[in-house]
């Protein structure tokens, strides 16, 4: 029987006394000032046990995993016809470029970069009248916990420098892939990249994923079974920017990762795991959350390959 605390407890000592901690991200201020020395882990298991080594009580800027519940919250609505508007590609480009939009017709590769984050959430507003009250009692929901707060001063901050983004919903606009006001849809975006989630918090949403599209805090089923696999499929092909080949390798799990540090992934069946560490490496992703990912599916011999 595996000791998972002892597990992560080993894993994050002997990370933090290697040298990779990476840059912490500094496009706003309000994340530049983060402690790059925070380091957390944190598992739950389908069978209701949890362990926590770090900073796993401390929240953090989820950043880009909000990628993943505006998904979960739009694919049950809409369905296939999503992937008429949004591909399911890998996109080989970083997470907010420009140049692949043009000659693909305003159709952003996949859901996970921002063009097609954009194009979720612009699903989201249609679906809601409060679309922000929406996304934050889901993510409440599926963690247990309704402290999960919008952190005002990234949002603030998210939104003073959102020109590209801005410029990729326009553009998705011109092809008539975006139907609300861009003012709003940014709006509503800056706000779910501001979401304030702990390591603890991030594990025991993605139980929901785990446990193939039934949240188990409340036993509603949220995505069908199908659902729930072609979700961690598209998060195991391009969840990690342009580091998705890369993170399968090494890790070999669904996941999904944010420019706050933070990374969540699972085991089909078994259990969620979050790690954070905000410093980045060139990809964005988290250098030494990464490395915490890769010796613990090592250690207890677990992946989906
Ligand atoms: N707020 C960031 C942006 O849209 C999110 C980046 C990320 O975590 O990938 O630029």
């Amino acid at each position: 029987m595996i000791d998972y605390q002892a597990v992560i407890d080993r894993i994050l000592a002997e990370v933090r006394n290697l040298d990779c901690r990476g840059r912490v991200a500094d496009y706003i201020p309000a994340l530049a000032e983060v402690d790059p020395n925070h380091s957390a882990i944190a598992v739950d298991m389908l069978d209701g046990r949890s362990f926590r080594a770090g900073d796993a009580d401390v929240p953090f800027s989820i950043q880009s995993i909000s990628k993943v519940f505006t998904l979960a919250m739009v694919f049950p609505e809409i369905g296939e016809e999503l992937w008429k508007s949004v591909g399911r590609e890998p996109s080989g480009n970083p997470f907010n470029s420009l140049v692949q939009l043009e000659n693909e017709h305003g159709i952003p590769r996949n859901p996970f970069i921002n063009a097609g984050a954009l194009v979720v959430t612009d699903r989201l507003i249609s679906m809601y009248p409060r679309p922000k009250e929406a996304m934050l009692d889901f993510v409440r929901s599926l963690a247990g916990n309704d402290d999960i707060y919008f952190d005002s001063r990234v949002a603030t901050s998210e939104r003073e420098h959102a020109d590209r983004n801005m410029s990729l919903a326009y553009f998705m606009k011109s092809f008539g892939n975006i139907h609300n006001d861009v003012e709003r849809l940014i709006d509503v975006y800056c706000h779910q990249c501001s979401i304030a989630m702990s390591c603890a918090d991030v594990a025991r949403s993605f139980r929901l994923f785990a446990n193939r599209g039934v949240n188990p805090a409340d036993g509603r089923r949220v995505l069908t079974e199908s659902q729930s696999k072609r979700l961690g499929a598209v998060m195991s092909t391009c969840g990690f920017y342009d580091e998705s080949g890369d993170f399968a390798y090494r890790v070999g799990l669904p996941g999904k990762s944010g420019v706050g540090g933070g990374i969540a992934a699972y085991i089909p069946g078994k259990l969620s795991v979050a790690v954070w560490s905000p410093g980045l490496n060139s990809y964005g992703n988290s250098l030494a959350g990464i490395e915490m990912l890769e010796r613990f599916t090592t250690d207890i011999r677990r992946s989906i390959f």
